[in-house]
């Protein structure tokens, strides 16, 4: 026998059990977006690998060694599995010009895919549901991000994820503290590791990114932005914090909050939980106008976030522990010559009439049709046997109620199951 196969390290299937949650869970955000009027867009999974190292930036943790690049020898080309997709998204935005007409709010989602080392809410293919809002100079379409989040969590029924908010300004900006900053880095250069000192002089703001403790110490006695910051970038801020202030949304500064990727400027933000250990950031996002530019575009504003679906999934799972169980109304149990016809004919009218339906597929003894129509979790049996199928009707036999079970007319079931059911599927 062959040696059997299994998924790839970081790469996770989602059996069913799951998959109602994740189906569930998405459902809810996709009606969320559109009620704050986001629609969708799609991309490849795979493009350009010079999209994502201009976008994201060279001294960057993903373009460094994150990315699972490859060249297409047939087509003498190097290409990336997508590590995050506000790269694509605006990408698309150029080059079928949607800004034309005016400012867009797209929402996209899927699998992303990075290099790291897996463990606990760090996995290589992960996935993300992301808002961009295209062409708005804010700073009330970045509160709208904001608070839109704000409104999800309370959805979800997740408490306790706060808000670190930051502004880094503008690139003007942060080249006059670069000195300072590059000064700093210097003078605790024994403290840096190899990532730190390397990133030091290229992108010293890099340096507030990394994950080490021993770095994370120079980082917290690094001189503030703030002194660098004018009179633009502060007035965007106040109008934000202002803005947040006045829809309830609370917030912590965090003056070394840069997110990981290069194209941002002013706000920048992170939602956190404590609840997920070192992996505890469930969306990051903030306002990068300098992309479109940069990716050759006309210049145009632009902000968004985007979110952790295992980790967000990983905290309604603790907050809402009891399996997400699919409706099932009925299960279609048949015996004797002619009732599969009959029950085929049943099932299907049933399905039209708006009901989830389970056919008995495999034949054998009612006993045996019954155990597997109660392990369905359906709410009622319907029996079809030979009785029933010369009165033309149908026994229908609650599984979850103690109720006494009933012969019904075949033609009028639709309309007497639900007196049956509490309600129809996807209601
Ligand atoms: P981290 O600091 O945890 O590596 P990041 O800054 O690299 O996060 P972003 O690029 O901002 O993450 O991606 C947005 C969100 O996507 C994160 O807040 C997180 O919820 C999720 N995410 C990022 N990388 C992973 C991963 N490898 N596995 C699972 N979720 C991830
Ligand atoms: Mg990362």
């Amino acid at each position: 026998m062959s040696a059997t196969l299994q998924a790839l390290r970081g790469m996770n299937d989602v059996l069913p059990g799951d998959a109602s949650r994740w189906l569930e869970f998405e459902s809810l955000v996709q009606r969320w977006l559109a009620r704050h009027g986001y629609r969708n867009i799609r991309m490849p999974l795979i493009e350009p690998t010079q999209l994502f190292r201009r976008a994201v930036g060279e001294q960057t943790d993903i373009v460094e060694k994150e990315m699972y690049s490859w060249r297409d020898e047939l087509n003498g080309e190097d290409l990336t599995l997508r590590p995050e997709a506000t790269a694509s998204c605006v990408r698309a935005a150029i080059e079928h010009h949607l800004l034309h007409d005016g400012p867009k709010r797209l929402w996209y989602a899927g699998p992303m895919y990075r290099h790291e080392r897996p463990q606990k809410g760090r996995y290589r293919q992960f996935h993300q549901y992301g808002a961009e809002a295209l062409g708005f100079t804010g700073p009330d379409s970045d509160a709208e991000l904001i608070v839109m989040c704000a409104a999800l969590w309370r959805e979800l029924g997740l408490t306790g994820i706060r808000l670190e908010l930051n502004t880094i300004g503008s690139s003007a900006e942060r080249a006059s503290y670069r000195t300072a900053l590059i000064t700093h880095l210097e003078n605790n250069v024994d403290s840096l590791d190899a990532d730190a000192k390397r990133r030091m002089h290229a992108n010293p703001l890099r340096v507030f990114d990394s994950k080490n403790p021993l770095v994370q110490t120079v980082v917290q006695s690094a001189p503030s932005m703030m002194a660098y910051l004018g009179d633009a970038t502060l007035a965007h801020f106040d109008g934000l914090k202002r803005l947040l202030g006045a829809a309830g949304v609370g917030f912590t500064l965090n003056p070394r909050l840069v997110r990981g990727l290069d194209y941002y400027n002013l706000t920048v933000f992170e939602w956190i939980s404590d609840r997920l250990g070192a992996q505890g950031t469930v969306c990051g996002g903030g306002r990068y106008d300098g992309l479109f530019e940069q990716l050759g575009g006309k210049p145009a504003p632009a902000a968004g976030f985007a979110m952790g679906i295992e980790r967000l999934i990983a905290l309604q799972q603790e907050a809402k522990p009891e399996p997400v169980v699919p409706l099932l109304h009925a299960y279609v149990v048949h015996l004797g010559a002619g009732a599969a016809e009959q029950a085929l004919r049943i099932a299907g009218e049933l399905r039209d009439a708006g009901y989830a339906v389970v056919q008995h597929c495999g034949g054998g003894s009612l006993k045996s049709q019954m155990k597997k129509a109660d392990a369905s979790g359906a709410r009622v049996a319907l029996i079809i046997g030979e009785d029933e199928l010369g009165a033309g009707e149908v026994t229908v036999k609650p599984l979850r109620v103690a109720r006494a079970q009933a012969r019904v007319p075949a033609a009028r079931l639709a309309a007497e199951l639900t007196g049956w059911n509490d309600a129809k599927a996807g209601t």
